[in-house]
């Protein structure tokens, strides 16, 4: 089986040294929050910035259209900032830099870029970036709580698993993607490995960084490796999520909101839930609502509403968020369990 991982490198000051390698004028994509404490590196040369505040096909397409003419794409900032990078840097077909400020997500990793179509998730478009800067002082500048997170987007295997696993029992596997011993068995490795990383990734030291990211750098790119296949790594625990982005329209970080969605699908499917949250309580996962803006009432309609999400969506997989019938008593049962 051929594994094709995007180049990565870890080390210090590499925003500043980045500019080196840039043909002018170059574009920045990042985000108005960071932007003020990386804009020093990139004075006395010609670029333009790009903050992101949208990731519609239509708002891209005319950014596309809009922009000035540039050599050379940088990707500066969390998931949002690292996809419409991405994007441009498809559409316009230009080589591409990215530099993750925080972990939060595999999409520096992965070759498709995540945006929405009238709200509803879809990866598009092609870009392999010349290299991943994975810089320790700038991924510690980030909330402790939104690196620490980022481990949901690999513990995600756990509920995916169980969700294909349960679709070949029950017959409701598309048949593109029989369930798959070999990759269940690839990406629970990865998922132990940042297991066994636990207490480092609780302090996001050097090492910490290095085996979460390493993780996510296996996870983005596996949704090519495996042809397209998105099962070995993502279940019902992102429908949760995508289902709540859809009826709050607003930005979630990535790991924190599929480490809740971790949490609910778990204890949804009898998953052993106890084992996982166990494993997030050890690292600090911030995974209570309050700690992402939103109520348990939201949580609640999130999860109601996931049936209905995965419809209108008409491209996801059978997993537990439509198989499970989401009643009261599991409402009333799985708040309280997290609530505490
Ligand atoms: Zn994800």
């Amino acid at each position: 089986m051929s594994i094709q991982l995007f180049n990565v490198v870890y080390g210090r000051d590499l925003v500043s040294k980045l500019r080196e390698s840039l043909s002018e004028p170059y574009l920045v994509v990042s985000m108005a929050d960071l932007w003020p404490r990386f804009e020093r590196a990139f004075t006395h040369s010609r670029h333009h910035v790009h903050l992101v505040d949208s990731l519609e096909v239509r708002d891209l397409e005319a950014l596309v259209r809009d922009l000035p003419s540039v050599e050379v794409v940088v990707g500066l900032g969390g998931g949002m900032a690292i996809d419409v990078a991405k994007y441009i840097a498809w559409r316009r077909r230009l080589p591409l830099f990215q530099v993750p400020t925080s972990m939060s997500v595999n999409a520096p990793f992965a070759q498709r870029a995540a945006v929405r179509d009238e709200g509803v998730l879809k990866y598009v478009g092609w870009a392999v970036p010349e290299t991943v800067y994975v810089d320790y002082d700038v991924i510690r500048t980030a909330p402790l709580a939104i690196n620490r997170s980022s481990v949901g987007d690999i513990a995600c295997y756990y509920t995916a698993h169980w969700d294909w696993a349960m679709a070949q029992r029950e017959g409701k596997c598309e048949p593109q993607w029989p369930y798959d011993e070999y990759w269940v068995g690839q990406s629970r490795a990865i998922l132990d490995g940042v297991l066994d990383a636990a207490d480092a990734v609780h302090d996001v030291s050097d090492e910490g960084i290095r085996a979460l990211m390493n993780a996510l750098r296996w996870g983005g790119a596996s949704f090519n490796n495996t042809g397209w296949n998105p099962r070995p790594i993502e279940g019902s625990e992102h429908t949760f999520f995508y289902s709540l982005e859809y009826l709050t329209h607003r930005p979630f970080s990535h790991g924190q909101i599929v480490s809740l969605g971790v949490l609910l699908m778990s204890f949804l499917q009898g998953n052993d839930p106890e084992f996982i949250k166990s494993r997030f309580d050890r690292i600090g996962v911030a995974y209570q609502p309050e700690a992402m803006g939103i109520t348990w009432d939201d949580v609640r309609a999130g999860l109601r509403f996931m049936p209905e999400y995965w419809h209108k969506a008409g491209n996801l997989w059978y997993t537990a968020a439509v198989h499970l019938p989401i009643t009261d008593s599991y409402l009333d049962k799985v708040q309280a369990w997290l609530a505490g």
